[in-house]
C-alpha cells in the first residue's frame, strides 16, 4: 500500500499533460521500470502463493491421502479446492486492480500499458488496443 501511494505521486511533472502523454520512449520506459520495481512485492507474494499451494498439494496427495480415510480426504480435498480458488482468484483480481491503477495508461482508451505491450508500443509508437499514436517521435536517439 505504501509503494502504491508512492507511485501515484506525479514524479514526471516536467512533461506536458501532467506527465501522462504524449511522452517519449525514454519516459515510457522509465514509467514502466518504476511500475515494475513497485510491483516487486506483489510478484513475491504471487510466487509465495504458488509455492504454498504446490506444497499443500504434494502433502495432500502423497501423505494425507495415503493415511486418511475417504471422508477425511473428501473433506480436506474440498477445503483445499476452495482455498485454491480463493487465493488464486483473489490474487488475480488484486493484480488486475493494481495494474489498472498503477501502470502507465493510454490517453485515448485508458487501457493500462504494461511490459506485455511494451515492445508493440515502442515499435509502432501507438496503443496496441486503440491504435492511437501515443509516443512522441524520437528527435534525439541519444537522449534515451
Ligand atoms: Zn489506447
Amino acid at each position: 500500500m505504501v509503494a502504491l501511494r508512492k507511485y501515484s505521486a506525479p514524479q514526471l511533472s516536467a512533461s506536458p499533460l501532467g506527465g501522462i502523454f504524449p511522452m517519449t520512449e525514454a519516459e515510457f520506459n522509465l514509467k514502466l521500470d518504476r511500475f515494475k520495481s513497485n510491483s516487486r512485492s506483489l510478484q513475491i507474494f504471487g510466487i509465495l502463493i504458488v509455492v504454498i499451494n504446490v506444497l499443500l498439494t504434494i502433502y495432500f496427495s502423497f501423505f494425507f491421502a495415503v493415511h486418511a480415510n475417504r471422508h477425511q480426504v473428501l473433506f480436506v480435498g474440498l477445503f483445499l479446492f476452495l482455498y485454491y480458488i480463493l487465493t488464486i482468484g483473489g490474487f488475480i483480481i488484486h493484480v488486475r486492480r493494481y495494474v489498472s491503477q498503477n501502470a502507465p495508461k493510454c490517453p485515448n482508451c485508458k487501457k493500462p500499458l504494461t511490459m506485455m505491450q511494451q515492445p508493440q508500443v515502442i515499435q509502432n509508437r501507438s496503443c496496441p488496443f486503440c491504435r492511437e499514436t501515443i509516443l512522441e517521435k524520437p528527435n534525439n536517439k541519444n537522449a534515451a
